[in-house]
């Protein structure tokens, strides 16, 4: 008999999920952070919860469950939320599909949904993006078998911002079974600015086989913190309450997720800052490069191709950290005016 190794042999063959690099000193673009610092009243909540750190968080979340379903509009019941909202996609993946079952995507799309599908034992089924970098929705609702279990639509999409709208989706919700989970992942929804982009809680909260999956850590600046959430209906969530790890939304986070709630009108001030950067630079990318596709979210996407490693390279020498995807494109996450100028000159010492 071979030796068994004392972690499972199938892992080898499995990507690891690659944060966007840090650098001293160099411009970060390359996580889709926000550039400009927690919100308003976060560090102190922060400062405030640590005095009680030695306890246990509310495991239910109430106050800040009840403050997520207040603005949203929907019962406490359906919201729950997680270690970042990726915690809550492997969630709904383990909570939906035992193994062999499959978990349709489109790709190239957010890098950690085959790492979910291969450790929860789905099968990934993956359907490729059109030439112009977005959802094919035909091809995956033409993909959907007897196995699938949920599909993840990213809207917008990471890496290449594209979006689909309401009618497309629309047509797509009505080929899918009433038994296969959609979940639309909306990381990004606080940059949309195309009325023609549906809020999936808006739009389709009342599909019991949606759920909507957001996060605190892009628009509202909690990334270090790790605070996602889903709103689903009553029974997709409660079978997610059931898989979640304890304790999972940790004490500061809840509170620092409160006091980020309250600076709402300061984060939308910011997205707005974020979104006329994104367009201006759009525009300057389209003079050097074509093909960008019109982006929705906070980062743009360049189809580079097999030059894309060398790019990243060069705008590393050139101090500016961005994320190269090997053969397929590089994602640069928009920052402050003068982190985006910074890019654009070395991208145009590159491409011009
Ligand atoms: N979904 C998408 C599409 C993302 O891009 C990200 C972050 N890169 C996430 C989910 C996860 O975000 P978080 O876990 O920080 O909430």
């Amino acid at each position: 008999m071979g030796k068994r190794t004392l972690t499972r042999a199938d892992l080898d063959a499995l990507p690891n999920y690659v944060p966007g690099r840090s650098v001293p000193g160099a411009i970060k673009l390359a996580s889709n952070e926000v550039p400009y610092g927690p919100l308003p009243g976060v560090v102190e909540a922060v400062a405030e919860a640590a005095a009680n750190v030695h306890r246990y968080p509310d495991m239910g979340v109430a106050q800040l469950r009840d403050r997520l379903a207040d603005r949203l509009g929907v019962p406490a019941e359906r919201v729950v939320t997680g270690c970042g909202s990726v915690a809550l996609a492997e969630h709904l993946v383990r909570a939906t599909c035992v193994p062999g079952d499959e978990l349709l995507y489109s790709w190239r799309s957010f890098e950690a949904y085959p790492i979910i599908a291969h450790t929860t034992g789905a099968t990934s089924v993956r359907v490729p993006n059109t030439a112009e970098h977005g959802h094919d929705l035909h091809a995956m609702a033409a993909a959907v078998t007897d196995r699938t279990r949920m599909i993840l639509v990213c809207n917008p999409n990471n890496p290449t911002g594209s979006s689909v709208r309401k009618a497309e989706l629309d047509e797509f919700l009505a080929a899918v079974p009433e038994d296969v989970l959609v979940v639309l992942d909306e990381a990004y929804l606080e940059f949309v600015t195309d009325p023609g982009v549906p809020n999936g809680v808006e739009v389709y909260g009342d599909r019991p086989n949606v759920a909507v999956l957001r996060t605190l850590s892009k628009a509202w600046g909690l990334a270090g913190l790790r605070v996602g959430y889903l709103v689903a209906h009553p029974e997709v969530a409660g079978a997610v309450r059931k898989v979640v790890t304890p304790f999972s939304t940790s004490l500061p986070a809840q509170a620092a997720a409160l006091a980020a709630l309250d600076a709402e009108a300061e984060m939308r001030r910011r997205c707005d800052l974020v979104i006329a950067e994104r367009d201006r630079v759009q525009i300057a990318l389209a003079k050097v490069l074509p093909g960008v596709p019109a982006s929705q979210a906070n980062f743009v996407w360049l189809p580079l191709g097999e030059r894309a490693v060398p790019f990243a390279q060069h705008c590393e020498a050139e101090g500016v950290i961005v994320r190269p995807f090997a053969g397929e494109g590089v994602r640069v996450t928009i920052g402050t005016a003068d982190e985006n100028d910074a890019f654009l000159h070395a991208a145009d010492k590159f491409l011009g």
